[in-house]
C-alpha cells in the first residue's frame, strides 16, 4: 500500500491486496446505437480495468476517437457519445500493465496509414513486444505510446497483405503472448483469440447487430444474447458479407486463464461455457471437503468471497453469514486524518460485524493471498470484534509465480506463497489455521473433465508457463512488469 503525504495528512491507496485484471474489450456490429452500446458494454466491464475508457466509431468512411483517464461513466458525456457516429464501434478499459497510467498509453489506439485507417483494442499481453518494438524503431518506426499494443499497429500498417483479416494474420504471426483483440477499420470489425486461448472474448447478437465482449455479462446489460465464446486461435470477421471465422496460426494448448473463474470474472458472466457463479461455489465445496473446520459461522471477504464462502458453508453445513460489510462507495485514494488509524486502509473498505462475529469460531473465506497484508489486517479486524477463533480459507492454490500474459501482479519476491510455507503464512496472518485449495482441487472444480492441466493456465500457482521464455524476454518482462 502506498502512501504519500499530502499537506498534513496523508493519501491512502484503498486498493485490497489482489491481482488486478487489466483490459476489457468490446466490439459492435451493425447497430445504430453502435457508440451508446458501446458505453454500456464498458460499463459492464468496468470491474476489468478502471484507469481509462476509451470508444471508437465508424461511420463508414471515418473513425471518431473519443478516450480518457477516469471511469467509463465520467469519461463519456453525452456530447462526446454523439460525437461517435456510426454503425459500428470498438470500447476499451484499461488498468495498465505495461506502460504507464497515461492518456497516451489508453485505447483503442487508433491511426492512419496507407490502406486508410485503423483502431485496436487488446486485453492481455505480450511477451515478445519490447523486441519488436527495438527492431521496428531501428528501422524508422515512431511509437506513440508505451504499449506492447502498439506493435500490433505497427506491424498491421507495414503488412504487405492488403486487407484486414490478412494484415492482422500477417501481423499476429509476429507476436507471442496473451491477446483477446477487437480490430476494426472504416468497415469491418475483426475479433481475435490468441492459440492458447490466455483471456475470453465471447460473441453475442442483439437483434441483428453482433456483439464482442470479454465477458458475456456487457450482453446482458444490453440485452444481447450469448451465442458462444471465440476459440482459441479464432479470427472472427464480421462485414456486409455477415459473419467468417479462420485459424490461421498453428495451434498451441489451450491455455486459458484459471485465474479468471477464481477472481477476475464477474460471477454472473459466462466464461469458458462455465459459469464463474457455479464455478466459483465448486471451488467453496471443494475447499471445505479438503480443509475441513470446526466452526461456527462461515463469513466471505466480500465481494470476491462470497460465491466461494456460500459453497463451503453448504457442503460443511455451517451457517453463511456477512461478518463483513464492504463500503462501495470508496474510490481509489482517501485522505486519511491527520489522526493515524490503525489500518485505516483496509477499514475504510471493510467493517466487520460484532454481532455475527461475537465469541465465535469463524471461517473467513478468500480467493487467494498476495502479499499477504489485507488478510492479516482483516484478520486483526475480526477478532477486534470478537471472534474468538479466526480460521482462514483459500479458494485457489497459493499463488507462487508472477502473471505475464496480461494481469497486474507483484514480483515474485512480494508474493508471500513463493516464500513462505502455509504454517509461515499462518503465523503471519496471526490465523488460527490456513487452508488452500489444492491445484488439483481448483482444477477439477475449473473442469468438466476432472483432469489436471485441462486446458487452462496456471502458472502462478506452479510457475509453468505456457508460453515459453527466452532469456531476453525474462529480463524485457521483468522491466516491464516492475
Ligand atoms: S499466470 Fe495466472 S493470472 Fe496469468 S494467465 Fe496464467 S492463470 Fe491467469
Amino acid at each position: 500500500m502506498k502512501n504519500g503525504k499530502v499537506g498534513m495528512t496523508t493519501m491512502v491507496e484503498l486498493r485490497l491486496d489482489k491481482f488486478r485484471e487489466e483490459c476489457g474489450v468490446v466490439g459492435i456490429y451493425g447497430h445504430p446505437e453502435a457508440a451508446n452500446l458501446a458505453y454500456l458494454s464498458l460499463y459492464a466491464l468496468q470491474h476489468r480495468g478502471q484507469e481509462s475508457a476509451g470508444i471508437v466509431a465508424s461511420d463508414g468512411k471515418t473513425l471518431h476517437l473519443e478516450k480518457a483517464m477516469g471511469l467509463v461513466a465520467d469519461v463519456f458525456s453525452e456530447a462526446r457519445l454523439r460525437r461517435l457516429k456510426g454503425s459500428f464501434a470498438i470500447g476499451h478499459v484499461r488498468y495498465s500493465t505495461t506502460g504507464t497510467s497515461q492518456l497516451k498509453n489508453a485505447q483503442p489506439l487508433m491511426a492512419g496509414y496507407l490502406r486508410g485507417q485503423i483502431a485496436l483494442a487488446h486485453n492481455g499481453n505480450l511477451t515478445n513486444a519490447e523486441k519488436i518494438r527495438h527492431d521496428l524503431e531501428a528501422q524508422g518506426s515512431i511509437f506513440s505510446s508505451t504499449t506492447d499494443t502498439e506493435v500490433i499497429v505497427h506491424l498491421i500498417a507495414r503488412s504487405r497483405e492488403l486487407n484486414l483479416l490478412e494484415a492482422s494474420v500477417d501481423a499476429l504471426s509476429q507476436v507471442r503472448g496473451a491477446y483477446s483483440l477487437v480490430i476494426m477499420n472504416e468497415t469491418e470489425l475483426l475479433g481475435i483469440r490468441d492459440p492458447y486461448g490466455f483471456r475470453p472474448l465471447s460473441l453475442g447478437k442483439l437483434g441483428d447487430a453482433w456483439v464482442l465482449a470479454s465477458e458475456s455479462c456487457a450482453f446482458d446489460l444490453i440485452e444481447a444474447k450469448f451465442v458462444r465464446d471465440l476459440e482459441p486461435g479464432e479470427f472472427l470477421l464480421i462485414n456486409e458479407r455477415g459473419l467468417h471465422t479462420l485459424r490461421p496460426l498453428p495451434p498451441a494448448p489451450k491455455s486459458q486463464c484459471i485465474f479468471e473463474y477464481v477472481y477476475f470474472s464477474r460471477p454472473d458472466s459466462l466464461l469458458f461455457c462455465r459459469s464463474v457463479a457455479a464455478v466459483r461455489k465448486e471451488l467453496g465445496r471443494q475447499l471445505a471437503r479438503e480443509h475441513p473446520v470446526e466452526a461456527d459461522v462461515v463469513i466471505p471477504v466480500p465481494d470476491s468471497g462470497v460465491p466461494a464462502a456460500l459453497g463451503f458453508a453448504q457442503e460443511a453445513g455451517l451457517p453463511f453469514e456477512h461478518g463483513l460489510i464492504r463500503n462501495h462507495y470508496v474510490g481509489r485514494t482517501f485522505i486519511e486524518p491527520k489522526q493515524a488509524i490503525r489500518h485505516f486502509g483496509v477499514k475504510i473498505k471493510l467493517n466487520a460485524v460484532r454481532e455475527v462475529l461475537e465469541g465465535k469460531r469463524v471461517a473467513v473465506v478468500d480467493d487467494s493471498i498476495v502479499r499477504g497484508t489485507t488478510s492479516r489486517k482483516i484478520v486483526s479486524m475480526l477478532r477486534g470484534a470478537g471472534a474468538r477463533e479466526v480460521h482462514v480459507r483459500i479458494s485457489s492454490p497459493p499463488t507462487i509465480s508472477p502473471c505475464y500474459y496480461g494481469i497486474d501482479t507483484p514480483t515474485r519476491k512480494e508474493l508471500i506463497a513463493s516464500t513462505h510455507e502455509v504454517e509461515e503464512i499462518r503465523r503471519y496472518l496471526r490465523a488460527d489455521s490456513v487452508g488452500y485449495l489444492s491445484l488439483k482441487g481448483l482444477h477439477e472444480a475449473a473442469s468438466k473433465e476432472p483432469q489436471v492441466g485441462m486446458g487452462f493456465c496456471d502458472a502462478c500457482f506452479t510457475g509453468r508457463y505456457p508460453v515459453p521464455f527466452t532469456e531476453e524476454d525474462h529480463h524485457q518482462l521483468r522491466l516491464f512488469n516492475v
